[in-house]
């Protein structure tokens, strides 16, 4: 984490993305990552910070492009007599008086008036104050670093990958309040020695990428026992411990031996557990016995079709899969069309 400096200043080589505190350490810098989190979610933001917990999910990622440019670096804060304007990217600032840190992603000035922005991934939400607090407060975070080291900050504005559009932030008294008690927050964390309780019902867990990691319905439910087990929900997508078959030798016949499908090949023969298959994927020339085909579909396990060169030609599914899909009559929704070769062609 970077130290108090005074500016320019330069970006650390390698900065950790979540630092290990242990009870009794500090005092620290938050970073302002850090505020944005404690603000969402303080568990989420003591995982991460405290625990060195980190997990990537589809927003992670998104928001990893977004700042791309951003992070690519580039200019600096100039000298403080140096009046031209400029723009500096992935400008690293810290201050032991505010006991703040950040990584600001592009900082627009002339002279000692500067003007940051927060790089976010999505659209602006709706909301009259532009952004949802916890991105305000990060900002906020930035704004009070530029000002500690003697710029000139009235603005700032957080940028919207996917709108493209930049969203101006009022930095007010009560933003003000808000962030530095986050970061008070954040600084209570090293004499904690349990991360917080999980928020309780909470949309914000859906998108959350430590969801995994933190077990909110889980955790909520082995701490408050009850009567009746309450179902929990689902988080994370089940694991399918199931893995398809797929041939593609020309002349092969599948069979059925029990349990067990049988691929019979010229030079020899291969097999697969019913209860381990997924579904079996047929490449051309391949034979598939009618029992097989029955008690594929009876165990609802997709038989999908394929020409030689591995263009999609049609499927066999059972009545489950039948039921929900789009190749079942929405007339009717007979199961009698649940057994039917659905064909469809993809070129
Ligand atoms: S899953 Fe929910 S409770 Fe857990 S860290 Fe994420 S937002 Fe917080």
């Amino acid at each position: 984490m970077a130290e108090e400096s005074a500016a320019p200043l330069e970006s650390p080589p390698d900065a950790p993305r979540a630092k290990h505190l242990r009870p009794g350490d500090g005092p620290t810098t938050v970073p302002a990552r850090i505020v944005n989190e404690v603000l969402y979610c303080e568990r989420l933001a003591y995982l991460e910070w405290v625990q060195g917990e980190w997990a990537d999910n589809a927003f992670t990622e998104e928001g990893r492009w977004a700042h791309r440019r951003a992070d690519a670096g580039g200019g600096g804060l100039p000298e403080q007599d140096d009046a031209r304007p400029y723009v500096a990217r992935s400008v690293w600032l810290s201050s032991d008086a505010l006991g703040i840190a950040a990584k600001i992603d592009v900082v627009e000035g002339e002279g000692e008036r500067v003007f940051p922005i927060e790089y976010k991934r999505g659209t602006p939400p709706d909301v009259p104050e532009g952004a949802h607090l916890p991105e305000r407060a990060q900002l906020c975070a930035q704004v009070l670093l530029l000002r500690e080291h003697g710029f000139q900050c009235d603005e700032a504005a957080l940028y919207f990958a996917g709108a493209r559009r930049r969203v101006r932030i009022t930095i007010d008294e009560a933003l003000i309040a808000a962030t530095l008690e986050a970061v008070a927050t954040a600084k209570a964390f090293a004499d904690r020695t349990a991360a917080p309780p999980p928020l309780v019902d909470s949309p914000k867990c859906d998108g959350c990428s430590l969801v995994g990691i933190c077990l909110p319905d889980e955790t909520q439910a082995l701490r408050e026992p009850v009567d009746e087990p309450r179902p929990l929900r689902r988080l994370h997508p089940a694991r399918d411990d199931r893995k398809p078959v797929y041939v593609q030798e020309q002349g092969a016949r599948v069979g059925l031996d029990g349990e067990q499908l049988v691929v019979r090949r010229k030079d020899g023969k291969d097999s697969a557990r019913l209860v381990e298959t997924s579904h079996l994927a047929l490449f051309g020339n391949v034979q598939l016995s009618a029992q097989a085909m029955r008690t594929l579909a009876e165990r609802d396990i997709p038989v999908l079709l394929f020409t030689y060169g591995g263009w999609f030609v049609g499927r066999v599914v059972g009545p489950e899969r039948a039921r929900t899909s789009s190749c079942a009559s929405p007339s009717t929704g007979r199961r009698t069309t649940t057994r039917s070769v659905c064909g469809s062609r993809a070129r």
